[in-house]
């Protein structure tokens, strides 16, 4: 698989390369040169296999060139090995619940994959991982990576502006993990994370990876379940599939439109954000304009300034296809809570994010049209919100109430690059 750098182009990278490096030049993200393409036969004969079976294929579309689809099974199979239903919730909508991983958020399935690649195709050499996380990523490659070999993590996230219980998922692991809460916010984090990969001595030094939903990996394993819910729907809904995605830096969006440039047939994409609406007011109006970020009942869309989302213009760029047959809209604070009471009297507990992307379905659903939503979170992970919101409580799953329990091991950094540049040449000694 060859990629492109989409902000200097002739920068060209394979996928294991792409995998390592994460950002090309001047922070440009990879994309592939090649969008591969299945045959409405091959898409058919695709949707009757097993999800594994059928995630290799997928992938191998893009890797395989790079590792034979037995070790990209062998994988996978290692990576998702958790169940993936979709869930009805009234007469024309249904839920894609992606939260039984170990983290009990879909971003499991990029990690895992990730992980898994990285084992796979750079043996016995030490990398640190350095990422940003709003909450879900941060504990998805913790756990990924926790106890590995030659693999060392830090982490940033924004320091009080997770929940507390996100906080203890990824923050009680120690060993390799390294958990660091940033006096900012989120994009203040990320930026931190932009300007240690641009310095090249800590770069090359500590053989940086950032395991962000920037990362091609996590985006490739993100479109096996996108195809994984068109198996699991009855023909009808098929051909008439619209997809509502809850969205923060662009990355799932951008593994559903992957998704449908491989051939599978979803009518409609709409990105669906909270407050922090950035990309639903570039839609409506054309102009890039990014306000400060507001934390939300959803957190783990509180971003403003979207890393994923020139790939998402980079794709319909490439296929030739209008910005204005995206689906969009945001949801604010008062008008999720609503949507989740709503929910929870058709039958459906859901937490913020989902919610968000449950009720932008809801409200352009066309007749006859079928409506899918992405539920990125098990609710229990957003328990004090849920919970004070549909007014009733919830039960911790096991995996969170273990961690619960334990001390936090973080160390607190002020938003200043020095400070961070210093903490990982500590680590590299
Ligand atoms: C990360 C996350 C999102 C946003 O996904 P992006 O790929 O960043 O757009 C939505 N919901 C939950 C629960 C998340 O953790």
């Amino acid at each position: 698989m060859k990629l492109y750098n989409i902000k200097e182009h002739n920068e060209q990278v394979n996928f294991s390369q792409a995998m390592k490096q994460g950002l090309g030049r001047h922070q440009g993200l990879f994309f592939p040169m090649e969008l591969p393409e299945f045959s409405l036969i091959e898409i058919d004969m695709l949707l009757e296999m097993d999800f594994i079976n059928r995630s290799a294929r997928i992938l191998s579309a893009y890797i395989g060139d790079e590792l034979p689809l037995e070790r990209v099974l062998a994988r996978v199979a290692a990576a998702f090995e958790f169940p993936v239903p979709v869930v009805p919730v009234s007469d024309d909508i249904a839920a894609l619940e992606l939260f039984y991983g170990p983290t009990l958020a879909f971003k499991d399935f990029g990690s895992r994959f990730m992980a898994q690649m990285l084992i796979e195709m750079d043996q016995g050499q030490l990398v640190t991982i350095l990422t940003a996380t709003s909450g879900d990523t941060g504990a998805a490659v913790a756990h990924a990576f926790y106890g590995l070999e030659n693999v060392r993590v830090v982490i940033l996230y924004p320091q009080g502006k997770i929940s507390p219980l996100q906080e203890k998922l990824f923050c009680t692991l120690g060993d390799n993990i390294h958990t660091v809460a940033v006096e900012g916010d989120f994009d203040t984090c990320q930026m931190l994370i932009k300007q240690a990969f641009d310095d090249q001595e800590l770069k090359q030094m500590l053989r940086l990876n950032s395991a962000n939903s920037i990362n091609i990996s996590r985006l490739l394993a993100q479109v096996c379940y996108y195809f994984e819910a068109m198996a699991q729907l009855p023909q009808p809904a098929r051909n008439q599939l619209v997809v509502s995605v809850p969205s923060g830096n662009f990355g799932d969006l951008t593994a559903g439109l992957l998704a449908k440039t491989m051939g599978l047939p979803v009518k409609r994409f709409i990105a669906a954000t909270n407050a922090n609406d950035t990309v639903p007011r570039f839609l409506n109006s054309g102009k890039w304009f990014p306000n400060p970020t507001i934390a939300t009942l959803s957190n783990a869309m509180d971003v403003s300034q979207p890393n994923n989302w020139p790939r998402v213009e980079e794709l319909f760029r490439r296929k030739n296809w209008q910005l204005d047959t995206l689906g969009y809209g945001c949801v604010n604070d008062k008008a999720t809570a609503n949507t989740m009471r709503e929910m929870a009297t058709i039958g459906y507990i859901s937490e913020p994010h989902a919610a968000v992307a449950y009720r932008l379905l809801r409200d352009s659903l066309k007749p006859g049209e079928y409506g899918l939503f992405l539920s990125t979170a098990h609710p229990a992970k957003f328990q004090e919100s849920v919970e004070s919101i549909l007014g009733r409580s919830l039960p911790l799953p096991p995996a969170l109430a273990v961690r619960a329990s334990l001390p936090l091991l973080s160390v607190r950094m002020p938003a200043q690059f020095d400070a961070l540049r210093h903490l990982m040449l500590s680590l590299a000694k």
